[in-house]
């Protein structure tokens, strides 16, 4: 059996290993971009040594222990715990919201429980179930909090009033009366010693797995296989003949710093409208245990995408909403082809889930393929 995958990221990866592993089978791989493992590339800097986040950040967390035995298996992790700071028009604040930024915002001493009775009275009880991002944070925690911390970080990075937002985006983020100031709150949490695309090198190292980067898939060349993974986004699959879906990209300013300690933590956002960037980041301190006197930090910039841009962040505005739908009919008018991933089920997903879905994924499509069924389309239905 041959089969052919698009797309050498997670999704990619996992699925080309989990079908070697367990079927007689040769799978190829297309990767468009000149590397593996998509947004989550890493790679040491030239000049200091420095793992390089290419893409922005990545800090692998999850609370499925399957899946982290899945990536020890193809990686050490270092132990790092995700700890953001937030640069407001009051100062600076630790993120996510918790009991020592209520207590430094406010000016106050409470405990935990006295610190939620007081955010509790600050929410807006004539909300019922919010129907988006804005009316999540007001209902939760009140004006001032969504004002400094939300607002104005959540405008620049998605280009459009918090309203039209699921609540589902704020969602992400805790908010704790404790002081705990882990960003996450999964159960396992790290960053692999030799970066990312290590990890996913070692996935791809199988005999019956050939990657073929710089290779754009052209629809047709899939006539040959038994059956088509494609994990690129679905709109373009169809050569965006519904319209295209709406994804912020992202850029990235290199700065004038190369020495000492530009800002004494990996990762700092900027939340005041104002301030062009949403976040700069200084990519040593995700190595912890590496010592590096050089430095090299980024500033990040959230922007539409054109058609030559990398889609990053899924906007899923109503709008594109509706469009995803009409390609999901046009998907399901397919045969032999199934789509996975984040791009082509266009949504909001962390590499664990990433993986942990492809994972889910291949056995569902294994088991349907050995009862000789019908094929699972999606990985999960968008
Ligand atoms: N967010 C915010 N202010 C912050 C950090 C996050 O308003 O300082 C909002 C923003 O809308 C963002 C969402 O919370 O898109 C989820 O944040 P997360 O850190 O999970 O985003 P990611 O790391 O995926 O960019």
């Amino acid at each position: 059996m041959k089969f052919l995958i698009v797309g050498a990221g997670f999704s990619g990866a996992v699925l080309a290993r989990q079908l070697v592993d367990n079927l007689d089978c040769h799978v190829l791989i297309l990767e468009e971009r000149d590397h593996i493992a998509g947004n989550c590339h890493t790679k040491r800097d030239d000049s200091t040594g420095i793992m390089l986040h290419q893409y922005g950040p990545h800090i692998f967390n999850t609370s499925r222990k399957d899946v982290w035995d899945y990536v020890n298996q193809y990686a050490e992790f270092g132990p790092y715990v995700n700890r953001v700071k937030a640069v407001t028009h009051k100062g600076i604040y630790s993120l996510p919201l918790n009991l020592l930024t209520i207590n430094q915002f406010f000016g106050k001493r409470f405990s935990p429980d006295e610190a939620k009775t007081f955010v509790a009275s600050l929410g807006d009880d004539s909300i019922g179930e919010p129907q988006n991002f804005e009316e999540q944070a007001l209902k939760f925690i009140g004006r001032d909090l969504y004002d400094a911390f939300f607002y104005g970080y959540t405008k620049k990075q998605w280009g459009c009033e918090p309203t039209e937002l699921p609540a589902s985006v704020l969602k992400r983020l805790p908010v704790r009366f404790n002081y705990d100031d882990n960003y996450y709150s999964t159960n396992y949490q790290g960053i692999p010693l030799d970066g990312y695309t290590a990890i996913v090198e070692q996935i791809l190292d199988h005999q019956k797995i050939e990657v073929k980067t710089s290779c754009r898939y052209e629809s047709g060349v899939e006539a040959e296989y038994d059956h088509l993974f494609y994990s690129g986004p679905i709109d373009a699959f169809f050569d965006h003949q519904l319209g295209r879906l709406g994804y912020r990209t992202v850029t990235f300013e290199r700065l004038d710093v190369t020495h000492g300690d530009y800002q004494g933590n990996a990762l700092i956002n900027y939340c005041e409208e104002k301030v062009a960037h949403t976040r700069s980041r200084e990519d040593k301190w995700f190595t912890p245990w590496e010592k590096h006197e050089a430095t090299v930090c980024y500033r990040e910039y959230s922007q539409e995408t054109g058609s030559d841009d990398l889609p990053y962040y899924p906007k899923r505005l109503a709008k594109d909403k509706d469009t995803l739908q009409q390609y999901v009919k046009l998907a399901e008018e397919q045969k032999g082809v199934s789509f996975l991933g984040r791009l082509a089920t266009y949504r909001y997903l962390n590499m664990d889930q990433v993986i942990g879905e492809a994972i889910d994924f291949s056995h569902r499509w294994m088991k349907a393929w050995a009862n000789k069924q019908v094929s699972p389309l999606f990985s999960v239905k968008p």
